[in-house]
Protein backbone atom coordinates (compact mmCIF):
# COMPACT_ATOMS: atom_id res chain seq x y z
CA UNK A 1 0.00 0.00 0.00
CA UNK A 2 1.40 3.07 -1.01
CA UNK A 3 0.90 5.55 1.64
CA UNK A 4 -0.53 9.41 0.47
CA UNK A 5 0.73 12.82 1.23
CA UNK A 6 -1.39 15.64 1.58
CA UNK A 7 1.16 18.42 0.58
CA UNK A 8 -0.97 20.83 -0.58
CA UNK A 9 -4.30 21.70 0.00
CA UNK A 10 -6.74 24.26 -2.10
CA UNK A 11 -9.80 25.87 -0.62
CA UNK A 12 -11.65 27.62 -3.71
CA UNK A 13 -14.02 30.26 -2.04
CA UNK A 14 -17.00 32.33 -3.86
CA UNK A 15 -16.73 34.43 0.08
CA UNK A 16 -20.23 32.80 0.64
CA UNK A 17 -20.87 32.01 4.23
CA UNK A 18 -21.09 28.80 3.30
CA UNK A 19 -17.42 28.39 2.04
CA UNK A 20 -15.98 30.32 5.15
CA UNK A 21 -17.50 27.78 6.99
CA UNK A 22 -14.94 25.33 4.94
CA UNK A 23 -12.64 27.60 5.69
CA UNK A 24 -11.85 26.39 9.04
CA UNK A 25 -11.52 22.79 7.82
CA UNK A 26 -9.11 23.67 5.26
CA UNK A 27 -7.22 25.40 7.47
CA UNK A 28 -7.02 22.76 10.40
CA UNK A 29 -6.09 20.20 7.83
CA UNK A 30 -3.59 22.22 6.49
CA UNK A 31 -2.15 22.77 9.59
CA UNK A 32 -2.33 19.15 10.63
CA UNK A 33 -0.35 18.02 7.23
CA UNK A 34 1.72 21.02 7.70
CA UNK A 35 0.47 21.68 4.34
CA UNK A 36 0.84 24.82 1.70
CA UNK A 37 -2.67 26.10 1.84
CA UNK A 38 -3.68 27.79 -1.79
CA UNK A 39 -7.02 30.07 -1.49
CA UNK A 40 -8.75 30.38 -4.93
CA UNK A 41 -11.11 32.71 -5.90
CA UNK A 42 -12.62 32.45 -9.55
CA UNK A 43 -14.14 35.59 -11.24
CA UNK A 44 -17.48 33.92 -11.99
CA UNK A 45 -17.71 34.78 -16.10
CA UNK A 46 -20.38 31.85 -17.07
CA UNK A 47 -23.11 33.78 -17.98
CA UNK A 48 -23.05 36.04 -20.43
CA UNK A 49 -22.44 39.56 -18.67
CA UNK A 50 -22.68 41.47 -22.28
CA UNK A 51 -26.59 41.17 -22.26
CA UNK A 52 -26.61 42.75 -18.53
CA UNK A 53 -27.68 46.80 -19.04
CA UNK A 54 -25.46 49.11 -17.11
CA UNK A 55 -25.65 52.41 -17.87
CA UNK A 56 -21.59 53.33 -18.96
CA UNK A 57 -20.02 50.66 -17.84
CA UNK A 58 -17.81 48.19 -20.95
CA UNK A 59 -17.82 44.64 -19.86
CA UNK A 60 -14.12 44.78 -19.36
CA UNK A 61 -14.93 47.59 -16.46
CA UNK A 62 -17.40 45.19 -14.94
CA UNK A 63 -15.17 42.28 -15.09
CA UNK A 64 -12.08 44.83 -13.77
CA UNK A 65 -14.43 45.52 -10.75
CA UNK A 66 -14.95 42.42 -9.94
CA UNK A 67 -11.43 41.39 -9.87
CA UNK A 68 -10.88 44.33 -7.54
CA UNK A 69 -13.35 43.27 -5.10
CA UNK A 70 -12.63 39.84 -5.09
CA UNK A 71 -8.55 40.82 -4.49
CA UNK A 72 -9.82 43.02 -1.65
CA UNK A 73 -12.00 40.12 -0.14
CA UNK A 74 -8.79 37.59 -0.18
CA UNK A 75 -6.98 40.62 1.10
CA UNK A 76 -9.28 40.49 4.09
CA UNK A 77 -9.42 36.74 4.14
CA UNK A 78 -5.58 36.05 4.84
CA UNK A 79 -5.59 38.78 7.33
CA UNK A 80 -7.68 36.03 9.49
CA UNK A 81 -4.58 33.43 8.61
CA UNK A 82 -4.04 31.79 11.54
CA UNK A 83 0.23 31.93 12.19
CA UNK A 84 0.07 28.61 12.22
CA UNK A 85 -0.34 28.14 8.84
CA UNK A 86 2.99 28.11 7.36
CA UNK A 87 2.73 28.77 4.01
CA UNK A 88 -0.57 29.75 1.93
CA UNK A 89 -0.93 31.37 -1.64
CA UNK A 90 -3.83 33.48 -3.09
CA UNK A 91 -5.23 33.57 -6.79
CA UNK A 92 -7.45 34.81 -8.60
CA UNK A 93 -8.73 33.40 -11.74
CA UNK A 94 -11.47 34.93 -14.46
CA UNK A 95 -13.74 31.99 -16.05
CA UNK A 96 -16.13 29.34 -15.05
CA UNK A 97 -15.44 28.46 -11.43
CA UNK A 98 -15.27 24.64 -11.70
CA UNK A 99 -13.02 24.76 -14.72
CA UNK A 100 -11.09 26.68 -13.17
CA UNK A 101 -11.11 25.20 -10.15
CA UNK A 102 -10.11 22.15 -11.67
CA UNK A 103 -7.58 23.46 -14.11
CA UNK A 104 -5.40 24.86 -11.01
CA UNK A 105 -5.48 21.61 -9.18
CA UNK A 106 -3.96 20.03 -12.01
CA UNK A 107 -1.32 22.95 -12.52
CA UNK A 108 -0.30 23.28 -9.14
CA UNK A 109 -0.22 19.38 -8.07
CA UNK A 110 -2.75 19.70 -5.74
CA UNK A 111 -3.16 17.35 -3.32
CA UNK A 112 -6.87 17.99 -2.00
CA UNK A 113 -9.75 20.06 -2.67
CA UNK A 114 -11.41 21.41 0.49
CA UNK A 115 -14.94 23.48 -0.13
CA UNK A 116 -18.32 24.08 0.67
CA UNK A 117 -21.28 21.96 -0.44
CA UNK A 118 -22.94 24.80 -1.08
CA UNK A 119 -21.80 28.61 -1.78
CA UNK A 120 -23.63 31.78 -2.47
CA UNK A 121 -26.94 30.54 -3.90
CA UNK A 122 -26.87 27.94 -1.07
CA UNK A 123 -30.52 26.39 -1.67
CA UNK A 124 -30.04 23.51 0.55
CA UNK A 125 -32.77 20.77 -1.16
CA UNK A 126 -29.83 20.08 -3.77
CA UNK A 127 -27.58 17.99 -2.01
CA UNK A 128 -24.41 20.22 -3.89
CA UNK A 129 -24.26 23.32 -5.68
CA UNK A 130 -23.33 22.93 -9.22
CA UNK A 131 -19.74 24.02 -8.89
CA UNK A 132 -18.81 21.42 -6.26
CA UNK A 133 -21.61 18.58 -7.75
CA UNK A 134 -18.73 19.20 -11.07
CA UNK A 135 -15.41 19.42 -8.89
CA UNK A 136 -16.42 15.89 -7.48
CA UNK A 137 -17.36 14.62 -10.93
CA UNK A 138 -14.35 15.94 -12.45
CA UNK A 139 -11.29 16.03 -10.17
CA UNK A 140 -8.41 14.00 -9.87
CA UNK A 141 -7.79 14.30 -7.00
CA UNK A 142 -9.97 13.58 -3.23
CA UNK A 143 -12.56 16.34 -2.48
CA UNK A 144 -13.12 16.98 1.27
CA UNK A 145 -16.93 18.88 0.77
CA UNK A 146 -18.41 20.92 4.15
CA UNK A 147 -21.77 20.97 4.28
CA UNK A 148 -22.59 24.44 6.69
CA UNK A 149 -25.43 23.94 9.48
CA UNK A 150 -28.84 24.53 8.04
CA UNK A 151 -29.86 28.01 9.64
CA UNK A 152 -26.44 29.56 8.08
CA UNK A 153 -27.65 28.48 4.25
CA UNK A 154 -29.62 30.98 3.07
CA UNK A 155 -33.42 29.63 2.49
CA UNK A 156 -34.74 30.52 -1.05
CA UNK A 157 -38.85 31.11 -1.09
CA UNK A 158 -39.82 27.93 -3.93
P1 LIG B 1 -25.07 27.23 -7.59
O1 LIG B 1 -23.83 27.99 -7.91
O2 LIG B 1 -25.14 25.89 -8.25
O3 LIG B 1 -26.30 28.05 -7.81
P2 LIG B 1 -24.18 27.42 -4.81
O4 LIG B 1 -23.65 28.79 -5.12
O5 LIG B 1 -24.94 27.26 -3.53
O6 LIG B 1 -25.09 26.88 -6.01
P3 LIG B 1 -21.59 26.27 -5.51
O7 LIG B 1 -21.41 27.38 -6.49
O8 LIG B 1 -21.43 24.87 -5.98
O9 LIG B 1 -23.02 26.34 -4.76
O10 LIG B 1 -20.56 26.54 -4.32
C1 LIG B 1 -20.04 25.50 -3.53
C2 LIG B 1 -18.58 25.77 -3.21
O11 LIG B 1 -17.85 25.90 -4.43
C3 LIG B 1 -18.32 27.07 -2.44
O12 LIG B 1 -18.47 26.90 -1.03
C4 LIG B 1 -16.88 27.33 -2.84
O13 LIG B 1 -16.02 26.52 -2.07
C5 LIG B 1 -16.83 26.86 -4.30
N1 LIG B 1 -17.07 27.94 -5.27
C6 LIG B 1 -18.25 28.32 -5.80
N2 LIG B 1 -18.11 29.37 -6.64
C7 LIG B 1 -16.78 29.66 -6.66
C8 LIG B 1 -15.97 30.65 -7.31
N3 LIG B 1 -16.50 31.54 -8.12
N4 LIG B 1 -14.63 30.64 -7.08
C9 LIG B 1 -14.09 29.73 -6.25
N5 LIG B 1 -14.79 28.80 -5.59
C10 LIG B 1 -16.12 28.75 -5.79
MN1 LIG C 1 -22.40 29.20 -6.87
Amino acid sequence: MQEQTFKKILFPTDFSVASDYALAYAVSVAKQFKAKLFILHVVDMSYDISGFYIPHISAETLQQEMKDWAEKMLKKLTIRMPRSIKAYESAIKIGVPHKEIIKFAKDKDIDMIIMGTHGKTGVDHFFFGSTTERVLKQADCPVLTIRPPKDILVKKRA
